[in-house]
């Protein structure tokens, strides 16, 4: 009987050895939302604490980026809500 130990070292060296890029993601699939869902989605966006997530995890990365001197402080940007399609404009908060 194979522990998981040499299970997972077989699959690997079988990984390894056939090369990256050359077993398929049999597991991985994308598929439209269905409408229904498409509709609930968006309702759900009509709260606005969904959106304040969203912009502020958008800030955290153009604080980020600013602080490392890749955008200007005064940068500011326009999101896409992934749900509901409308437009978020996000500026950082840092200042210098
Ligand atoms: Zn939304």
């Amino acid at each position: 009987m194979l522990t998981r130990r040499q299970m997972l070292l077989a699959s690997a060296t079988i990984v390894s050895a056939a090369g990256p890029g050359v077993v398929p993601a049999l597991a991985l699939s994308t598929e439209p939302m269905a409408p229904a869902d498409a509709r609930a989605m968006a309702l759900a966006c009509g709260a606005a604490a969904s959106h304040a997530e969203l912009v502020a995890e958008a800030r955290l990365l153009l604080d980020g980026e600013v602080k490392q001197g890749l955008l200007p402080a005064n940068y500011d940007t326009t999101i896409v809500c992934p749900f509901c399609r409308c437009s978020l404009k996000v500026a950082p908060e840092i200042a210098f």
